[in-house]
């Protein structure tokens, strides 16, 4: 066989929490997989300082040594982990039939199922003063790191229904939050906007923009401008809270999965299972509304055992999934 060319049961794309875990029950279950690591070994968790809301952490943990554990979890039981990116797919629509995957545009792998675990990447402003000071009081999740904010002042991005919810959620722990919303009205659920604006400490201001985060090392306050007045305004605040939505990292998968207008893949009710037999989805390239760690977690496990089922069915066709 060339080098360039390689069989093997389960391809995994993709190294988060999702990835990890669909690895450790694959591997456990005999199917031998390979996760191939992405451009972001470990995902998301490995830009978050410290994590505490992951079960069986009673100190928390921080985000880069989660990940570490969780791939040698996964190797202990004979899981590959290669850094390379999946550049190109060619998915079968048969039942039994064989994926391709190009690795960095050069090796081919010919996988028997696909787990793809690809994650979303969380959008940004992209201004100067905001990405100087990630991790340093500016966060896109506010459930992942609201608490280290409990009683300060914040702000929060964002018109849509994420920026609601979190705005919501930081309302009940932090002193004020103060709402950017760029336009006249939220795009967010009346539901949601109801909520926000019953809040007491919550205080949404439209037209709003963000001109510049203020602070050196850590966040200190922000000058808002509102682009109807052109005004600008600094507030002094610790945090800031960017919830401008999310993009799936599914672009590769574009035209062969069914995926939403957004590009989430679209799974089947309560499993993994996407429309093409063999190929499952897991963790947030298939989920808009929980992106959490835990339920990363929970989806790849159950991407590894769909795989499982699978691969036994198709084996023993008269076996019932
Ligand atoms: P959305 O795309 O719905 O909203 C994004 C918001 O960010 C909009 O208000 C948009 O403003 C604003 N925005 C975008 N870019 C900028 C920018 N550069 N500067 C300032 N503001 C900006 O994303 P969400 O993440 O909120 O939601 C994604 C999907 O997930 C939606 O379908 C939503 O309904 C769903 N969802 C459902 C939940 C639930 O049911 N519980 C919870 C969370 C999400 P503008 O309107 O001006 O474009």
């Amino acid at each position: 066989m060339s080098e360039k060319l390689e069989r093997i049961k389960t391809l995994i794309i993709g190294s988060g929490p999702a990835g990890y875990t669909a690895a450790i029950y694959a591997a456990r279950a005999d199917l031998k997989p390979v996760v191939y690591t992405g451009m972001e070994p470990g995902g998301q968790l490995t830009t978050t300082t410290e994590v505490d809301n992951f079960p069986g952490y009673p100190d928390g943990i921080d985000g880069p040594t989660m990940m570490i554990q969780l791939q040698q979890q996964a190797e202990r039981f004979g899981t590959e982990v290669r850094i390379g990116m999946i550049t190109a797919v060619e998915l079968s629509k048969e039942v039994g039939g064989i994926h391709k995957a190009v690795v960095d545009n050069d090796k081919t792998i010919e996988a028997e199922t696909v787990i793809i675990s690809t994650g979303a990447t969380a959008k940004y402003l992209n201004i100067p003063s905001e990405q100087r000071l990630r991790g340093g009081g500016v966060s896109a999740c506010a459930v992942c790191d609201g608490f280290f904010y409990k009683g300060q002042d914040v702000a929060i991005v964002g018109g849509g229904d994420t920026a609601a919810e979190e705005a919501s959620y930081l309302a009940n722990i932090c002193n004020k939050v103060t709402m950017l919303v760029r336009k006249d009205y939220m795009r967010a659920s009346k539901a949601m906007q109801h909520r926000v604006n019953s809040l007491p400490n919550l205080e949404v201001r439209y037209n709003s923009q963000v001109d510049e985060v203020l602070g050196d090392q850590v966040v200190e306050g922000l000058r808002i401008l509102n682009n109807i007045t052109n005004e600008k305004e600094e507030i002094a605040i610790t945090g800031l809270f960017i919830a401008i939505g999310h993009k799936p990292n599914t672009d590769i998968f574009k035209g062969q999965i069914d995926m939403d207008e957004t590009g989430y893949i679209i799974t089947k009710g309560k499993s993994t299972k996407t429309n093409l037999p063999g190929v499952f989805a897991c963790g947030d390239s298939q989920d808009k509304e929980y992106r959490q760690a835990v339920t990363a977690a929970g989806t790849g496990c159950m991407a590894a055992l769909d795989a499982e089922r699978y691969l036994a069915t198709i084996a023993s066709p008269e076996q019932v999934a």
